[in-house]
């Protein structure tokens, strides 16, 4: 089975007179342990559709399955759970706590959805913190640390609660080239470690060719899906 499946998902927003057409009947389906990014102009609906996948929103016709759940027919109350529990999230102006150092800036999620002991805590981050290079700078704050080291401690804070599934709007934006594309390889070294899937979205072209599959929104319709061949020929970090 897929881990998210989408059949027939549009979502329309009334701004007074106007309905603006975010997505309209969108279908697709994503397997386990994919990296995966939609792609498309400003506009296009990238943002509109990893929120109801990340079940911030609700469409407003469609199903929308995730990890065999139907999310669109959860409250807010289950909504939150399934965020916490199956979901991890990478933003593109990275929300660090600017007053948590490294350390504390992963460990929060396992203090506040987990409620792991404290030394079981602190095995977990020190171990994604390793993962995700950043271990030496476990001690420093948020602005004593580049935008790339940055993006790596979300990445670490993203995957220290084993979530199925991560996604990330634009997590690469905020980012030079460089920058961009360690990111990107960072994030695809996880997947292969954790197997963990994820679904980003970019529009930046150097970016999306890191994709192993490309989905292109037009005017919230989905009007491409492309198999990415070459994407792991080169994931060294
Ligand atoms: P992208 O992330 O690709 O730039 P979005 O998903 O943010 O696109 O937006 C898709 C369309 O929906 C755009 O026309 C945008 O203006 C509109 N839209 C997004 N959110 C809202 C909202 N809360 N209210 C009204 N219109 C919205
Ligand atoms: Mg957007």
């Amino acid at each position: 089975m897929a881990l998210v499946e989408i059949e027939n998902v549009s979502k329309f927003y009334q701004t007074g007179e106007v309905q603006v057409k975010a997505l309209s009947d969108v279908n697709l389906s994503i397997d386990e342990a994919s990296f995966v990014s939609f792609v498309g102009p400003s506009g296009s609906g990238k943002t509109t559709i990893l929120n109801l996948i990340g079940c911030l929103d609700k469409p407003t016709k469609g199903k929308i399955f995730v990890d065999g759940d139907e999310v669109n027919a959860f409250d807010r109350r289950q909504r939150a759970k399934f965020r916490g529990t199956t979901l991890g999230f990478i933003f593109q102006a990275f929300n660090l706590f600017p007053v948590l150092t490294t350390f504390e800036n992963v460990e929060y999620p396992l203090v506040m959805i987990k409620n792991e002991s404290s030394s079981k805590r602190r095995e977990m981050v020190l171990k994604m913190l390793e993962s995700v290079g950043m271990l030496d700078q476990k001690d420093k704050f948020p602005d004593q640390i580049s935008g790339g080291q940055k993006q790596r401690v979300a990445v670490a804070r993203a995957l220290v609660t084993s979530p199925k599934l991560v996604l990330a709007d634009e997590p690469t934006a905020n980012l030079d080239k460089k920058a961009a594309l360690n990111v990107i390889h960072l994030m695809r070294h996880m997947r292969d470690e954790f197997k963990t899937t994820f679904i980003f979205s970019t529009h930046d072209p150097g970016v999306m060719e890191e994709a192993e599959i490309l989905y292109t929104l037009e005017d919230g319709r989905l009007i491409d899906r492309k198999i990415n061949q070459g994407a792991r020929d080169d994931s060294n970090l």
